[in-house]
């Protein structure tokens, strides 16, 4: 071989070294189509309010599930239900040996919903495997697209894989007309196979789930992107404040144990001692009775509900003992008697601080501005957790609205999210071997 063959050969290897590493760079989703499937989406339970009524296992969710299994099979995809009624969509890898890398979100929505939460991460997942396709792109693991099932009434497609499904839920009504297991039968699933669709810690890669933020604090501070810290683990409470019910009119205001204003006392309390503390945890009284409930009686007994939302457990723990300590206070000093009964808790989903970083490292190579964040809703993303690293990307929300059909983000914004989402996978398929 003589040396100008040799140094020609340099050269066109050079050439196409730098062509792969440019088309990798470069390599963008089809924002017109992904746009354009956006759209196809609405018409798939759409209401009179311009919202979608796109409950889980309606006859809706069935139609737009055989849409989007088309679009997963134009995108080179071999796609399967499985027994939790998940749609799931597979893409080959170079090295079957790896786990597979997930993605996805929900298509299903709250009775009056928006046409965007879930959606988005759907929609672009889908664009996404068919970007790769396109353009020749073969990962090494192998890319699942999951279009989980029943997410609003209690994520149990993303549960399915964790095994936290309890047998007596299949019998429970979900947000339609069928129960848990006639809606999973209904779309194409088992429910009597429901424990086969346990997956095993380790047997994914990692998960990652773009969605729409449902809050305002991207679209207030004009960030493109959120980088998901984790999703909030939530306490909830029964908290019972007794006192004496007795004559409104005979009982001198000094006299009284009165359990509403014991109550009114605590409430406020409560709010003051969570803002008290610096953070982005969050502290709701929702619900409220007061017995006996009569004009010229003074309120014996009050039930409410209390409820504290942070990224750590510890903290929840924390802001609780001091409410505690408050309540007692105010009970000493009303004549009344305080207590608490936990009745609920859902744990803290942190995400993978590794995946955080390069999320963000993708985020800046795209030039799209970005901020941590915790979320402060539920996601499947958080099922997902047990079997290996999460991690979660936010786009603006027009408003911070969320369910609800005024619920919007733009095409630019849904497409940088998906161009994250692309970028964000290609790294982990680096990264992670
Ligand atoms: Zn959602």
């Amino acid at each position: 071989m003589n040396s100008r063959y040799l140094r020609l050969m340099c050269v066109l290897v050079a050439i196409a070294w730098h062509a792969l590493a440019l088309s990798q760079e470069y390599l963008r989703i089809d924002s017109g189509r992904l746009n354009s499937t956006m759209e196809t989406m609405k018409s798939f339970g759409s209401n009179s309010e311009g919202g979608s009524a796109r409950v889980a296992f309606s006859a809706a969710n069935a139609e737009a599930l055989d849409y989007l299994s088309d679009l997963m099979s134009l995108a080179g995809m071999t796609t399967e239900i499985d027994f939790a009624g998940n749609l799931i969509g597979t893409l080959e890898g170079q090295n079957t040996a790896l786990p597979a890398l997930i993605t996805g979100s929900h298509i299903d929505t709250v009775p009056n919903g928006g046409h965007y939460d879930g959606i988005v991460g759907v929609m672009a997942a889908i664009e996404v495997a068919r970007s790769l396709s396109d353009n020749n792109r073969e990962l090494q693991h192998a890319l699942e697209v999951i279009v989980w099932s029943n997410e609003e009434g209690g994520k149990t497609g993303s549960r399915s894989f964790n095994g936290s499904i309890q047998p007596r839920e299949l019998d429970l009504p979900s947000l339609g007309e069928r129960t848990l297991g006639e809606g999973m039968a209904y779309l194409g699933g088992n429910p009597q196979r429901l424990a086969d669709n346990r997956r095993d810690p380790g047997s994914m890669a990692a998960y990652v789930e773009l969605h729409v933020e449902q809050g305002a604090v991207l679209d207030d501070g004009n960030i493109e992107i959120g980088v998901v810290e984790g999703i909030v683990g939530i306490r909830r409470w029964n908290v019972s404040v007794e006192g004496f019910a007795n004559h409104a009119g005979t009982t001198p205001m000094a006299q009284r144990q009165d359990a509403l204003v014991a109550a009114a006392e605590l409430i406020i309390a409560i709010r003051s001692h969570i803002t008290s503390i610096a953070g982005s945890q969050v502290g709701t009284v929702g619900r409220i009775t007061a017995e006996p409930g009569a004009p010229n009686v003074i309120p014996g007994r009050v039930l409410f509900s209390l409820e504290i939302r942070d990224l750590s457990m510890d903290k929840i723990g924390s802001l609780f003992a001091g409410i505690e300590g408050r309540a007692a206070q105010i009970a000493a000093t009303t004549g009344t008697t305080i207590a608490f009964d936990q009745f609920y808790e859902s744990p803290a989903a942190p995400t993978d601080p590794t995946l955080q970083s390069l999320v963000a490292a993708a985020a800046d190579e795209l030039g799209l501005s970005h901020r941590t964040m915790p979320s402060g809703a539920g996601h499947d993303a958080q099922s997902l957790a047990p079997l290996g690293p999460i991690a979660m990307i936010f786009i603006p929300s027009a408003d911070g609205i969320s369910h609800a059909p005024g619920e919007y983000s733009s095409p630019a914004e849904i497409a940088a999210g998906a161009n994250l989402l692309l970028h964000t996978l290609l790294r982990m398929d680096e990264m992670l071997q």
